[in-house]
């Protein structure tokens, strides 16, 4: 019986001050902290020698932590900062892969007070010195080999950063470059959660702008709300159960569903080290008991691909639910999920800047295949007009307009670091314009139609085109570039730049490869160009705006002013 029976009456009595009730709060009234909602709270009471988190190492060992243990590692971590000087409000980054040092690092961050903001192991250098430096890192936690790789030729150019915390290294090599065991080893078990304030800032995460390089959204300890309530009645938690997110926590994604609302709810969370394979994740799946599973269409796509019939090879029949979010998911991929898995599959929409879950296809709800579903209990979301000052709800159903949400909910980011001007920019009054485009049809369900802007998504990921083009443009032989998002059956789209070279050089298939080697080095394979076309010019606008839209109509070969057909396709 899944907890949310009754959409439409849940949603019109709903309160979120009911879902705060279920919460405990810090111990005297102290306030609300997301880490002690997560951790502290079950190691206190029931569920202490349940398990929490149970990471699958690359070399096949496996590893468990209950809630007992996690409160006391957490804590180790909190002190570790404390013993740095590390301060409420500092921003302490990871850099890492799915390794149990991020979790713990996460959750002894949030139980400090400092600010935690998660990087993707698979940037290069550039991306990650713009995160480090646009979020003013104090602490940054990474291993020997990222540290080596990617970290030491950028430290030079972080002047505020005081400590670089290797999760293998045996010993100090110098006064900022610690090992994170040994400094474990010395801190205590214990640590009291300072007073919280619910609005206190807790997470950073950096995602894509168009315009200008990536920005940092901040949430606040209150989102823990969220992430509670969606992994309640979108996850569908229930006592015992054991929940699997293939996000990686570099995005958030794999922050909120693959490290916070698990928990909070007190169930067992499941951690691939280990990237895409379809014959390993069915055996994950199998082996771990899988109850509830939230993946990608990404993936979803590339297991539709394999010749592979997983339940006639798996025993799969722990699986109740399965759930796809990041980009669109096709009706095709619906209808396939239900077919080899005998369960749909539910779509869900969410970005960075919401924090969690806000239009799903609940449980509990007929599924129209190729719908994101209809907005959360305590969410308002609508379909509008927008200009530069105004907004118009669009009433009618079945029209395409922006999707805008209304402001009022816990997860809602509370500033773009240090830009008020662009975290302005997304609202009119009381409604946050999402930057996506999407419909409503007449029995309230949500379909996506495209982004509104240039924004790429690649493999679930967003990318912007201004940080693309501003590396390509450090390579000698290139004088312009433009940079867009090429539909892609499996990764949705790829990264595709268009590139004017300067005088001098021969625009062939070596420059194409040279050019795509050093976005590479730079950037890293999650966000450098997979192809490249050399042009004569850039089609601009008379202010001289790259025009990208044009580039992709042009790619797909569509008709060049007609926009709406390209958000479509
Ligand atoms: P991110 O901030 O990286 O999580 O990316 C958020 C963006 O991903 C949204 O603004 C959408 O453009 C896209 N997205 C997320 N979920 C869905 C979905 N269910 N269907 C289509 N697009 C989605």
């Amino acid at each position: 019986m899944p907890n949310l029976s009754d959409y439409n009456s849940f949603y019109q009595g709903f309160r979120w001050q009911n879902e705060r009730n279920k919460l405990v709060g810090l111990p005297d009234a102290k306030g609300l902290n997301i880490a002690y909602e997560a951790v502290d709270r079950h190691a206190l009471g029931p569920l202490k020698n349940t398990v929490a988190l149970r990471w699958l190492r690359k070399d096949k060992s496996v590893e468990v932590a209950t809630y007992a243990d996690l409160q006391k590692r957490t804590s180790q971590f909190a002190n570790v900062l404390e013993n740095l000087g590390v301060m409420k409000g500092d921003t302490v980054f990871s850099f890492a892969g799915r390794i149990p040092e991020l979790y713990i690092a996460a959750l002894g961050t949030l139980k400090k007070t400092a600010i935690f903001c998660p990087l993707f192991s698979v940037f290069g250098p550039e991306p990650v010195w713009q995160r480090l430096s646009r979020g003013n890192a104090k602490v940054l936690i990474t291993t020997s080999f990222l540290f080596n790789k990617t970290v030491q030729q950028i430290l030079d150019r972080l002047p505020n950063l005081q400590y670089v915390l290797l999760t293998d290294a045996p010993e100090n090599s110098s006064t900022q470059i610690l090992s994170l065991p040994g400094l474990m080893r010395q801190a205590s078990e214990q640590f009291t959660i300072p007073a919280t304030d619910p609005e206190c800032p807790a997470l950073l995460h950096f995602t894509s702008g168009t315009t200008g390089m990536p920005k940092g959204a901040l949430h606040v300890h209150q989102a823990v709300l969220t992430h509670y309530m969606t992994g309640k009645y979108v996850l569908d938690f229930h006592e015992g159960d054991v929940f699997w997110c293939t996000a990686d926590p570099g995005w958030v994604t794999g922050t909120s569903y693959g490290i916070i609302a698990p928990l909070v709810n007190g169930v067992t969370n499941i951690v691939d080290e280990e990237e895409f394979d379809a014959a390993r994740w069915y055996s994950i799946l199998e082996a771990q008991k899988v109850n509830v599973w939230y993946t990608a269409p990404t993936a979803i796509r590339r297991l539709m691909r394999m010749d592979i019939r997983p339940r006639e090879v798996y025993h799969l029949e722990n699986l109740r639910l399965m759930l796809s979010v990041g980009e669109p998911l096709h009706a095709d991929a619906v209808v396939w999920c239900q077919k080899t898995f005998g369960i749909p599959v539910l779509d869900n929409w969410w970005q960075t800047e919401t924090g969690g879950i806000m239009i799903a296809n609940f449980p509990s709800m007929p599924v129209k295949p190729g719908s994101m579903g209809k907005p959360l209990p305590g969410v308002e979301a609508a379909i509008a007009e927008a200009t530069d000052t105004d907004l118009k709800i669009i009433q009618a159903p079945d029209k395409q307009g922006q999707l805008v949400l209304k402001k009022g909910f816990p997860s809602m980011f509370r500033a773009y670091l240090n830009d008020e001007e662009r975290y302005n920019k997304c609202f009119r009054g009381d409604w946050y314009i999402t930057g996506d485009l999407a419909r409503k049809d007449a029995d309230g369900y949500f379909w996506f139609v495209g982004r509104a802007d240039d924004i790429i998504k690649t493999s679930g990921h967003l990318v912007g085109p201004f940080e693309v083009e501003s590396t390509l443009m450090e390579h000698p032989a290139v004088a312009e570039a433009a940079v867009i998002g090429k539909p892609d059956p499996t990764i949705g789209e790829l990264v595709k730049a268009f590139i004017v070279i300067k005088a001098g050089n021969v625009a062939n298939d070596d420059l194409k490869l040279d050019i795509i080697g050093f976005a590479r080095k730079k950037m890293g394979p999650a966000v450098a160009p997979k192809e490249i076309s050399f042009l004569d010019s850039l089609p601009k606008t008379r202010s001289g705006k790259i025009l990208r839209r044009l580039l992709k109509a042009r790619e797909l070969g569509l008709p060049e002013g007609d926009l709406s057909t390209l958000e479509q396709s």
